[in-house]
């Protein structure tokens, strides 16, 4: 069924992020423990050290709540007001450590004044986290994946993620709403289809154009919260 999907969609995208995240921590620790054993010697400024300690363990609770969030339990629907620009900065900061493994930059454009849109956060995030990792995953050898955030008419917003990778062949377009198709040795072939229903779910759209070794775009349009104000979202 469709909850069997989703839910085994995304303990594989925590899997896939937990080694992400395991990675993203062991720096932090590495230089806290270095630190400590200054501190232990006696030797150097201890306000610097102490300082820089608080902020690595800063960095380590921010990488650990965020990979919490994804990781709870999918609870009832629950559709908030919230600010595009917003989720996907956090997304990024989750998928960062692999970008940079992989020498991707992902760099965030945002129209002025971009409405809000109603929507459950974490599946939403669910769906950028999709969409991002296929597009560093396309870019085996870096280069850039750009988010455009943009109105798209009176009562949509667009999101626009493009990336300069391997493309999609025509005739694999098809394919890519089914489950379990994947080109990838890893892949699950989850990460679309469950991203299409979400999207279907909060009444958008999304799009994929393609074309070989010059890039893959995908467009999420979604609804302003003005528009559905008042709506039944069951
Ligand atoms: P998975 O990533 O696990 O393979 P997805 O459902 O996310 O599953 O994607 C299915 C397939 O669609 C991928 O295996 C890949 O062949 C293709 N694909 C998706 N996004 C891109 C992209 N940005 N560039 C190239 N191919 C893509
Ligand atoms: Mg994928």
């Amino acid at each position: 069924s469709e909850e069997w999907l989703l839910k085994s969609e995304k303990l594989a995208v925590v899997g896939e992020l937990a080694a992400g995240v395991a990675h993203e921590i062991r720096n932090p620790l590495t230089s806290l423990k270095g630190f400590v054993q200054l501190l232990q010697s006696g030797y150097g400024k201890k306000e610097e050290y102490y300082s820089i300690m608080l902020s690595e363990l800063d960095r380590i609770n921010l990488i650990v709540s965020e990979f919490l969030l994804l990781a709870k339990k999918p609870q009832a629907l629950n559709f908030q007001p919230k600010n595009v620009k917003g989720l996907l900065d956090h997304v990024i900061t989750l998928l960062n450590t692999q970008a940079i493994l992989s020498n991707v930059e992902i760099l965030t454009r945002s129209e002025n004044d971009i409405p809000l849109i109603y929507c459950e956060e974490n599946q939403l995030k669910q769906v950028f986290i999709n969409i991002l990792k296929n597009a560093i995953e396309a870019m085996p050898d870096g280069g850039q994946v750009i988010v455009d955030i943009q109105r798209y008419d009176d009562n949509h917003i667009l999101i626009s993620v493009k990336d300069q990778g391997c493309g999609i062949p025509e005739e694999r377009m098809a394919m890519l709403g089914e489950p379990f198709y994947s080109t990838k040795e890893k892949g699950t072939g989850l990460g679309l289809m469950v991203s299409h229903k979400i999207i279907e779910v909060h009444e958008g759209r999304l799009e994929i154009c393609s074309k070989v070794n010059e890039g893959t775009t995908v467009d999420i349009i979604l609804p302003v919260v003005s528009k559905r104000a008042g709506k039944s979202l069951a």
